[in-house]
């Protein structure tokens, strides 16, 4: 069973599930107000890893991420631009999911949208300010964060030390600096809903306990995001269930920054640069073989030489199965199903070693090159079973990652298989100047040639 590392608690922990057999898991999706950027994209690909890990590993998984279209950015943006809200919401949300495809993140079971949800959000704040946790201000409502067991855990602070490091604020209404808007009470132009407590809108963490809990139901399996979201967001998400009492996320599951030219990726720093700017510029799959080769946790490095050697290794990849006529994407074999395709079960049980120790991709992934080379060795050598075997477990395994391999080989007209020929003959009879005149010949009509102990190979 995998096991992840549990910001609450601090350990690497097995997932122990609320259902046998199922996991539940919700993600926090984008704020829809621009295009999406690197540490979108990481999370993104961290989570749907895991999702498609546990699928692998032959569990059902409800995947729940959310679209959150009501928010201060959104408003300052439609405003800017004489635009309404869902204008702009709508618009870069289709950016966020020609993006999430482009990436090869499969879809979320259920995408709630934080607009569609705001009568139950309306309930939840009523209740809270019902049971005096919640108070009103002139500008909204606030939890009070004072009398919540436990807050802190996943900041790994105590409210103490968290009260002595919070900002000076300006609102004196509010009891502490730490309470947070659970409702922000509308003002002029900006679009709100009706409530017993003054009309507005929900805030952003009264947004997600609502959803996870609404669709996945009390004590779902796993929530997930990037670290940004540890403190204050899932700490406030998590206290107002525990106000309410109820049950909420069994584990908690962060990924870590991406740094861009060695400063932390965070739009507030201004070094921003899209997952959109990346994805015209790049094979998409090499965010994903970047992201795969550091651990989930760690800071991962996104530039033209991290981008360019992740786009060399994916080659090698692509190189493989074109020349074994490997199938481009197994992605839905299960464990079993690997087996059954004919997998070399060691390879296959050191996979799932790595993956379950808190998601070892690095190492995963590194197993798999060994089985690259093994591949070419059995080919260079004339061994068609074993190198189909063994190439086999490649596509396999790239398939549990989301990595779908270069593909079918292209197809190539006569006058090209011709000429390949007749280079054979030119370097067999060792006339390398006719040779060369033919690469560059095949390299003109876009072709990019290599040779192996078998001959020219192209592939475009
Ligand atoms: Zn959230």
């Amino acid at each position: 069973m995998l096991s992840l590392h549990d910001t609450a608690t601090g350990r690497v922990e097995a997932l122990e599930l609320r259902d046998p057999g199922r996991v539940s898991m919700y993600v926090c999706g984008p704020t829809v107000y621009d295009v999406p950027h690197l540490g979108h994209g990481r999370f993104s690909l961290v989570f749907d890893v895991i999702r498609r890990y546990l699928e692998f590993s032959g569990l059902e998984v409800r995947y729940c991420s959310n679209i959150t279209d009501i928010d201060d950015k959104i408003i300052q943006k439609a405003a800017a631009e004489g635009r309404t809200q869902a204008e702009v919401a709508d618009q870069f949300e289709a950016v966020w999911w020609e993006a999430m495809d482009a990436l090869g993140v499969k879809r979320p079971d259920d995408t709630p949208h934080a607009t569609d949800w705001v009568p139950q959000m309306v309930e939840l704040v009523a209740d809270l300010v019902a049971r005096g946790a919640a108070y009103e201000t002139s500008d909204g409502v606030y939890l009070s964060v004072e009398g919540v067991e436990g807050y802190g855990l996943l900041g790994h602070q105590s409210l103490d030390s968290l009260r002595s490091g919070a900002r000076v604020e300006i609102d004196e209404e509010k009891r502490s600096p730490l309470d947070f808007a659970v409702w922000k009470k509308v003002k002029p132009g900006e679009p709100s809903w009706e409530a017993p407590f003054g009309a507005g809108r929900p805030g952003w963490h009264t947004e997600c306990v609502v959803m996870s809990l609404g669709l996945l139901g009390e004590g779902f399996d796993l929530h997930g995001g990037g670290a940004d979201l540890a403190f204050p967001h899932h700490e406030n998400e998590r206290a107002q269930a525990v106000v309410l009492g109820r049950a909420f996320a069994r584990h908690w599951v962060h990924n870590g920054w991406v740094v861009v030219e060695g400063e932390k990726m965070s739009k507030s720093l201004g070094n921003f640069t899209s997952l959109t700017d990346l994805l015209a510029r790049a094979d998409a799959r090499a965010y994903r073989l970047l992201v795969l080769r550091a651990h989930y946790r760690s800071p991962i490095e996104v530039n033209g030489d991290s981008v360019g050697q992740a786009v060399e290794s994916l080659e090698r990849l692509d190189n493989l199965a074109r020349r074994l006529g490997l199938p481009a994407d197994l992605a839905g074999v299960d464990s079993a199903g690997a087996v059954a395709a004919g997998a070399d079960p060691d390879a296959l049980a050191a996979f799932v070693e790595a993956m379950d120790e808190d998601l070892q991709t690095a190492r995963a992934l590194a197993g798999i090159f060994d089985l690259v080379t093994r591949a070419n060795i059995a080919a260079d050598a004339g061994e068609e079973a074993e190198a189909t075997r063994v190439g086999t477990t490649v596509a396999v395994l790239c398939g549990a990652l989301g990595l779908p391999l270069g593909g079918a080989p292209d197809d190539i007209d006569p006058e090209t298989a011709a000429l390949v020929a007749e280079r054979n003959e030119a370097r067999t009879s060792r006339d390398f100047p006719r040779a060369d005149a033919i690469r560059v010949e095949l390299e003109a009509r876009g072709w990019i040639v290599m040779d192996g102990p078998e001959g020219t190979a192209i592939h475009r």
